[in-house]
């Protein structure tokens, strides 16, 4: 069963464009790689940070990924609009790439390893609402944390 997002995907200007696109109703972070070596990249890049190659195809990369570091963020950075306190981690995709986002949550609440999906929220920013891609953690299955 799929969880709603929380706004409508397509109404709200990018943040950041061409991070990711909407497939099936769901968000998919765009990579891509490398026709020469293979490597992949996340973001999306000119030219290959292995071999300097700039034949580079686009790769939509799974929506779930697992948490590989994460951090508490309790102070309010001065030019974030991001509000404080939130979780912020490094997320590893099947593909061999990390994305850097917000976790949506709580303190002591997320786990090194553990499985977290791709999501879209809106924020608040000096120019206006802005789209940006975050994660959250799966339904764990029983129920309990
Ligand atoms: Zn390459």
């Amino acid at each position: 069963m799929e969880a709603q997002l929380a706004s409508e995907p397509t109404s709200v200007p990018d943040l950041q464009v061409g991070l990711y696109q909407i497939v099936d109703g769901h968000p998919r972070l765009i990579g891509n790689q490398c026709e020469e070596c293979g490597r992949m990249h996340f973001p999306r890049h000119e030219w290959c940070a292995r071999c300097c190659s700039p034949d580079l195809t686009d790769v939509l990369l799974n929506q779930r990924g697992r948490v590989s570091a994460f951090s508490w963020i309790d102070r309010q950075p001065g030019d974030a609009f991001i509000r404080a306190p939130y979780m912020q981690a490094e997320v590893e995709m099947p593909e061999g790439v990390s994305a850097f986002s917000i976790v949506e949550a709580e303190f002591g609440g997320l786990k090194i390893g553990e499985t977290v999906e791709l999501a879209l929220r809106n924020f608040d920013t000096p120019d206006g609402c802005r789209q940006a891609f975050v994660f959250r953690p799966i339904q764990r299955q029983g129920g309990e944390q």
